[in-house]
């Protein structure tokens, strides 16, 4: 099979008890309302609003995959790695942790709307490429090792299956 897409980066997974003691990285932690699960990462950069690029890509998957598409944190956090050189961290105690809440349901239901018209365009023309290789590399056809370009009853599909 002929891949025209680049492989995705090994993630890089960081141990919180090795962050503990330095500056305060930046921590954050995927949620979603309707959902208990969480994903911690770091992300030291600063040249972009991590919870605009979240929605960003969530976007993204719904207008190339389908509408009903919903990322999971893995895939939301894979495309970070890409596109800002985030981490996951794992081991977190959230007592002592300080750490940035990105809802991804409360982040996206803000931005529809005025913030989708505004931006959606110009986060294309910056993370665009890096969010075609997230979305070529990482959603699976459900049936077999092609990429899925839509998602029929949460199953994704690829062209060939669809
Ligand atoms: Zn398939």
């Amino acid at each position: 099979m002929i891949r025209n897409f680049k492989e995705l980066p090994q993630r890089n997974v960081i141990d919180q008890s090795t962050l503990i003691g330095g500056n305060p990285p930046s921590i954050y932690r995927l949620c979603h309302y309707y959902s208990s699960d969480e994903l911690f990462f770091h992300c030291s950069s600063q040249e972009v609003d991590v919870a605009d690029l979240c929605t960003y890509i969530q976007f993204k998957a719904e207008a190339e995959i389908e509408i009903e598409f919903e990322l999971g944190f893995q895939h939301v956090l894979e495309f970070l790695v890409i596109s800002l050189g985030a981490s996951q961290v794992i081991n977190v105690v959230k007592n002592n942790t300080e750490y940035i809440d990105v809802d991804l349901y409360n982040e996206r239901d803000m931005r529809c709307g005025e913030w989708f018209n505004t931006n959606q365009s110009y986060f294309d023309s910056v993370y665009g490429n890096c969010a075609e290789l997230l979305l070529k590399n990482t959603i699976k056809c459900s049936q077999c090792d092609l990429s899925a370009i839509r998602v029929v009853d949460d199953k994704p599909l690829c062209d060939g299956h669809k």
